[in-house]
């Protein structure tokens, strides 16, 4: 038998690790036991997988470490009642079985920390195949050919941003990785890395490749110790493979790889900021153009993508970029993978092909509301992003459909709210949020946030008057024209779609004085 302990951040949270401790106390022998990062079932940690000898699997959830014995009972004897009460039901399996999961496919299954469990489960074979089959235009023709759009929020075309970086003059280009994930209920990056780092590694290698660059470097919020030490880990093993450094597989491309730990600024999200932050500036956007393909980090061409867009790349370079366009609408190739917060009965990471609805997020797959009020709206895309209230629950998932709706798509960040939630304070929330992360480079986003945000204020103590929705919404267009970078350009996303499905809700706070 093998016992498999989810140990992302969420798991260790929920107290996988007093449950690892008391099985090892447990006499279990410890040669069978090992970790696997998040799961994805996030509401049901802490996981304990149970493995037979013909890899049968029996999933133990919401584990105790006064369940140890028991657990050590059934590895033992293999009788299931000794854990009965822990087996995970046939209705919560159902959360990971409807997914589809390319990004994740090792996330919550192998050991983040052992380069063996990836390279089993065929790992560093897309980069093998890239490195001493491919050309660096091959490598880029066959990301065109699956469609994959940056995922971090934009939905810019990944190959095209490769192939501006590769026609850029010059040696010395960087591949920087965005892992500073800062939106608010998001957590998808932050689980990638911690629970499968060479795949993030492989993807950077290969994108590396294709652009022609020597220097890979990861800028990862220091607010994610785990996802640091586990990347870190992974880096060191995969230089003592010889996959990260000179001439890797004997190929004559070589690549360094470095980490730096963002302070936990979201505007560094916006990559013109991230770069400035790593040069070690205050990160401030830069005026576009000149754009990073031609003159990025250190003024050199460089070219960044965020975590998950990477997580694909190998899958693609193995199975071809027509297996991931045949996932997904006309113009949402692949999949999506999303962090399902809120008032959702089974909250965690959800993967599925673009295309599918709200709905088979929210409740075939989440289970619907945890409460006993109806399902009332959800925030997509975090601060950037909008709410989608009830009666759009059929959107599909694709950027243009929900940029139809006033959200966006976001990084993946899924607020699901019921009937209790105050859309107005809702919206204050999110405002309060992007007011304090302005940079104040300009004026608009600088001024204009705090003055909308003083007005959501006043109206949700009761003290708004007549005219008010008006103003708030000439404030958010003028916002909107006016910010140089996106995180002014989206700010006013939240109250802008506030206003546009919960009008009435803004209105009784003004009329009723409440
Ligand atoms: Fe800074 Fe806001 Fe201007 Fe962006 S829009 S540069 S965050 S002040």
């Amino acid at each position: 038998m093998r016992i498999v302990i989810g140990q992302g951040s969420c798991g260790i949270a929920a107290g996988a690790e007093k449950v690892r401790k008391a099985l090892l106390a447990a006499n279990v022998n410890p040669a069978d036991v090992s970790i696997t990062g998040c799961i994805g079932m996030c509401y049901l940690e802490p996981i304990v997988d149970i493995y037979d000898d013909d890899n049968n699997l029996t999933r133990l959830v919401k584990v105790s470490e006064n369940d140890a014995a028991a657990i050590a009972s059934f590895v033992e004897s293999g009788d299931v009642k000794a854990v009965e009460n822990l087996v995970v039901t046939e209705e919560d399996s159902e959360f990971l079985s409807k997914q589809t999961r390319i990004a994740l496919r090792n996330c919550g299954v192998i050991n983040p920390e052992q380069i063996d469990a990836y390279t089993n489960a065929g790992g560093y074979t897309a980069l093998k195949k890239a490195l001493c089959e491919l050309s660096p235009e091959e490598v880029i023709e066959i990301i065109k050919t699956s469609g994959l759009a940056g995922r971090g929020g934009a939905g810019f075309p990944t190959w095209f941003k490769w192939n501006a970086a590769r026609q850029s003059a010059g040696d010395e280009k960087y591949l920087i990785c965005n892992a500073d994930e800062g939106d608010p209920g998001a957590f998808m990056d932050r689980a990638v890395i911690e629970s499968d780092p060479h795949n993030l590694i492989e993807g950077m290698l290969i994108g590396a490749y294709a652009i022609g660059a020597k220097h890979a470097v990861v800028y990862v919020r220091a607010e994610y110790p785990l996802a640091i030490k586990r990347l870190k880990n992974a880096i060191a093993q995969a230089k003592d493979k010889g996959i990260i450094g000179e001439n890797i597989f004997g190929t004559g491309f070589s690549c360094d790889f470095t980490i730096k730990a963002g302070a936990g600024a979201f505007v560094c999200g916006e990559e013109t900021a991230l770069i400035e932050s790593l040069e070690g500036h205050r990160g401030m956007p830069r005026l576009k153009p000149p754009f990073p393909a031609q003159s990025g980090f250190w003024r050199k061409p460089s070219n960044i993508n965020n975590v998950e867009t990477f997580a694909n790349v190998a899958w693609i370079i193995n199975n071809g970029g027509e297996a991931f366009a045949a996932m997904g609408t006309e113009g949402s190739k692949g999949t999506k993978v999303f962090a399902v917060t809120g008032k959702v009965k089974r909250s965690g990471l959800v993967e599925i092909p673009m295309g599918k609805t709200l709905r088979d997020v929210i409740f075939d797959i989440g289970g619907g509301m945890k409460t006993d009020k109806p399902f009332k709206a959800v925030q997509m895309g975090g601060p950037s992003g909008g709410c989608i209230p009830s009666d759009l629950i059929d959107t599909v998932i694709d950027y243009k459909a929900l940029g139809a709706t006033g959200a966006i798509m976001g990084s993946g960040g899924m607020v699901v709210m019921d009937e209790s939630t105050c859309m107005v304070g809702m919206a204050k929330f999110f405002l309060d949020f992007t007011a304090k992360e302005s940079c104040g480079k300009c004026i608009h986003c600088r001024i204009g946030t705090k003055r909308m945000l003083e007005m959501l204020e006043r109206i949700t103590k009761g003290e708004g008057k007549e005219g008010d929705i008006e103003l708030l919404e000439e404030l958010c267009y003028s916002i909107k024209d006016g910010a140089l970078c996106g995180l002014g350009q989206t700010a006013p996303n939240p109250v802008l779609t506030t206003i546009k499905y919960f009008r009435d809700e803004y209105e009784a706070h003004i009329k009723d004085k409440k």
